[in-house]
């Protein structure tokens, strides 16, 4: 039976089952989508026994694995020199892998309908996330990009990795008027400190975008809806990735119209 994983360090956290496994059972298709628990030790020892399977479809790859797997497969593509992380791996029917990351689509994905050509963005954090996140925006040609983050260094890197105008700030600045706001930071996570924003500076025709799926309700998202504000929660991100691997790995798109029961079982 066809196969495809999800692969990290620790892993018992992972909803990719879940959204996989929902999708099957949706479509009636004849395959499972289970997590494995891999350590670093243990990923080239997991990725070479796989690739033998030829029901393994593949899997999606969380912490810490996302850098060292792009060194393990035989077709990275881009994602070195973009991205720079590898989400999903592939099994080509001849055995060959293919890496790519689907992190940057799914990200884009709930803003497709927006026109941000040219438009002031602010992003929060500087991580693995916000790679994605200043890749998709970087192909979507918007204006200026503030990034605010505890690291500032390391934000004025990823500026001029992906050839973005604009400037880093600390956490503590005001917010810059901006036509999209997103949280790719761990702050408003469970456990947490929460991101403490004041967003009267962005425009009432803005959007307010947290990555951050636990909680689902974070304080910025509340914060964004009581200024009747436009938001995107972290569920939305995380289904359009899951939904781009699901293809890759079972050839079939997931089914149309079923994301609000997947929601509702995602926070369930
Ligand atoms: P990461 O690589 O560890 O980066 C974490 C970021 O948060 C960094 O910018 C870090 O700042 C900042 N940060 C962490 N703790 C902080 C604190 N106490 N004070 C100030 N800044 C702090 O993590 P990641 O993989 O980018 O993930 C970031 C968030 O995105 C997480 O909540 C994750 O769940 C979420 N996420 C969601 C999706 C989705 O599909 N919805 C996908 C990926 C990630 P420094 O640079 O200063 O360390």
């Amino acid at each position: 039976m066809a196969f495809a994983e999800v692969i990290g360090d620790p892993i018992a956290q992972s909803k990719s089952p879940l959204i996989h496994g929902f999708w099957l059972d949706a479509l009636g298709l004849d395959g499972r989508y289970e997590r494995q628990h891999v350590t670093s030790d243990a990923l080239k020892a997991y990725i070479d026994e796989r690739r033998g399977d030829p029901d393994w479809r593949g899997c999606n790859v969380t912490m810490p694995h996302k850098g060292a797997v792009m060194d393990l497969v035989d077709d990275p593509g881009d994602v070195r020199t973009t991205i720079g992380a590898m989400n999903t791996v592939v099994r080509r029917p001849d055995g060959q892998l293919m890496g790519t990351n689907t992190d940057a689509a799914g990200f884009y994905a709930p803003l497709a309908e927006s026109d941000l050509a040219g438009a002031p963005v602010a992003v929060v954090g500087a991580g693995g996330a916000a790679r994605a996140v200043l890749f998709a925006l970087a192909r979507a040609d918007v204006g200026e990009v503030i990034i605010y983050n505890r690291s500032p260094l390391k934000a004025m890197g990823l500026l001029a990795s992906f050839g973005l105008k604009g400037e880093v700030r600390g956490l503590d600045a005001a917010l810059a008027p901006a036509a999209l706001l997103v949280n790719a930071s761990s702050l408003g996570m469970t456990g947490q400190p929460p991101l403490d924003l004041d967003l009267s500076p962005l425009p009432d025709d803005a959007i307010v975008y947290d990555l951050v799926y636990s909680p689902l309700e974070t304080a910025l998202l509340r914060a964004a809806r009581a200024r009747d504000l436009a938001t995107v929660d972290g569920l939305d991100m995380l289904i359009g990735q899951a939904a781009l691997a699901f293809e890759l790995f079972f050839g079939q798109s997931p089914p149309q119209g079923r994301d609000d029961e997947l929601r509702a079982l995602l926070t369930a």
